[in-house]
């Protein structure tokens, strides 16, 4: 058995919002690295919860951002196992 991302595989979808304008979020993408130079990370502004940093492995890092107001910054999303 598997520990696959809802995200990343299609089983559900974000649905959280912009913490500036209340815009429905849309997902970036799966985050591939820290080091990026095209997204400087808003400092776990959305992380949802602390022990994400503890089990990195359990946790899809996406980038998330707004299309009404071009905010963005990532979201973990929690890893579940798969079918
Ligand atoms: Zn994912
Ligand atoms: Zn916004």
């Amino acid at each position: 058995m598997d520990i696959i991302c809802p995200l990343c595989n299609g089983l559900s979808e974000l649905s959280e919002h912009c913490p500036q304008c209340g815009e429905k979020l849309e997902d970036g993408g799966q985050v591939e690295g820290y080091y990026n130079p095209y997204f400087p990370y808003e400092d776990d502004l959305l992380v949802p919860a602390p022990n994400a940093v503890e089990n990195p492995q359990q946790w899809c890092r996406h980038l998330v951002y707004c299309r009404k107001c071009k905010w963005q910054g990532t979201w973990s999303v929690a890893q579940r196992k798969g079918p």
